[in-house]
């Protein structure tokens, strides 16, 4: 059954960042496929522009770093100007910087703070600004499950991933009272290119499904890693009006893999 109204989004304006590959893409995907006109913001433009050939009345596409503020609100700002403004906001863009607290780098910290962590930030204080001013909007940031479960080498990552889900939990209480919801949609492990290159150092798609003593690491219950256009179904019910009462909310789609603790 297709629990998808095609025409949900039909004439919105979503802006959304890490749109060319992995959840963000399959985000992008559907949301286009509904109608949505999609502001899309990435480091990297070519899969953006492949994306644009097939829809090119509902796509702007724009190369920006989102832990760049003036360059996120220029690339904002310059789609809205095409699309109108926002109605929507979904923060995808991340990056996973693999190491214990005692190896990494001071530049791999920063680094991960700036994408995962001030990217959220610079993207809702721009965006926020639009819905107030009409007093409508919803917006999902994606955290990951690691945020609340403690996971080996993963420090930097869980740690700036904790910063975005309580960052969109104060968010959205700043923002009920103009009408406007703030959801967190946090993800296990998922079949992207990032989790893939997790792969190919050391672990498998088979050992992540079956878990790790060794590395104090539960299995998946449902004996499968997710897709990743089962994330974006989880996200854009968050962003339509279906979930019109639901703010605040952290959605863990991680297969049970954290016992929903
Ligand atoms: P992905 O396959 O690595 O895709 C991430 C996208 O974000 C890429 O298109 C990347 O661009 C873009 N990006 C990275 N840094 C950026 C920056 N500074 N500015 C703008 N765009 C940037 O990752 P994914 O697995 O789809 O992850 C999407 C989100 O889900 C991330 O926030 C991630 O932390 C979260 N998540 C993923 C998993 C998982 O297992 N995959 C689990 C939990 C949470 P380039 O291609 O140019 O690098």
């Amino acid at each position: 059954m297709n629990i998808n109204n095609m025409n949900e989004f039909s004439g919105q304006c979503v802006v959304i960042s890490g749109a060319g590959r992995g959840i963000g893409r399959a985000i992008t995907q559907k949301l286009l496929d509904q109608g949505a006109r999609v502001i899309a913001l990435d480091l990297d433009i070519a899969p953006l522009q492949a994306l644009q050939t097939h829809h090119v009345q509902q796509l702007y596409a724009a190369q920006v770093d989102v832990s760049d503020f003036d360059a996120v609100a220029q690339a904002v700002s310059k789609g809205s100007n095409e699309f109108g403004p926002a109605d929507k906001l979904v923060c995808a863009a991340g990056i996973l910087q693999m190491g214990t607290i005692s190896e990494l780098t001071p530049e791999q910290w920063t680094r991960t703070f700036s994408c995962n962590t001030n990217g959220v930030f610079n993207l809702c204080n721009i965006v926020s600004k639009q819905m107030q001013a009409r007093g409508r909007g919803a917006i999902v940031n994606i955290s990951s499950n690691a945020a609340s479960t403690p996971r080996l080498a993963m420090g930097a990552y869980a740690a700036s991933k904790a910063a975005v889900t309580q960052l969109s939990r104060c968010l959205g209480l700043e923002l009920a009272q103009s009408g406007i919801r703030v959801n967190i949609v946090s993800p296990g492990s998922t079949d992207t290119p990032m989790q893939q290159a997790m792969w190919k150092t050391g672990s498998s798609a088979q050992t992540v499904i079956n878990g790790s003593a060794e590395h104090y690491r539960l299995g998946i219950p449902l004996q499968k890693i997710a897709t990743p256009d089962e994330i974006a179904d989880a996200v854009l019910f968050l962003l339509s009006d279906r979930a019109s009462h639901i703010t605040m909310h952290d959605l863990r789609v991680d297969g049970g893999a954290t016992l929903d603790q």
